[in-house]
This record gives structure tokens, C-alpha cells and sequence, in this order.
């Protein structure tokens, strides 16, 4: 699984795994359903805490070995 260097909001960890690019969501809201722009999401390794950033959003490669 690809990671990415960046900073979780919850815990801090700098570990995230790519769980897709090109996401959208879609829901409903006051009766309405919508449709999101395409999102990349990465999950969080160390708490599980989903963050989602817009598609342009580019992450640099950490390599930690
Ligand atoms: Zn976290």
C-alpha cells in the first residue's frame, strides 16, 4: 500500500495509506442528492481517521527505512 508523508489532525502520525484517488462521494442533504468532485482519500495507519483532499493536493514520498 502506498504512503504518503503528512500529518494526521487526530493523532500526529505521519502515516497514512492511500485509499483511493479520484473518490466521489455522493449523499443526500435536505432532500437533495449531490455528487462531490473527485477526491483523493487516505486513511490514517494509527487511528483509522479518514482524510480527504482534493484531487490537485500532491504528497511527497517519505521514506523512512
Ligand atoms: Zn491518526
Amino acid at each position: 500500500m502506498e504512503q504518503k508523508a503528512l500529518s494526521c489532525p487526530i493523532c500526529q502520525s505521519n502515516k497514512a495509506e492511500m485509499i483511493g484517488k479520484s473518490v466521489k462521494l455522493a449523499g443526500e442533504f435536505e432532500n437533495k442528492e449531490f455528487l462531490t468532485t473527485p477526491m483523493t482519500v487516505l486513511r490514517c495507519v494509527k487511528c483509522g481517521f479518514y482524510m480527504m483532499f482534493d484531487n490537485s493536493a500532491e504528497f511527497t514520498t517519505k521514506e523512512d527505512l
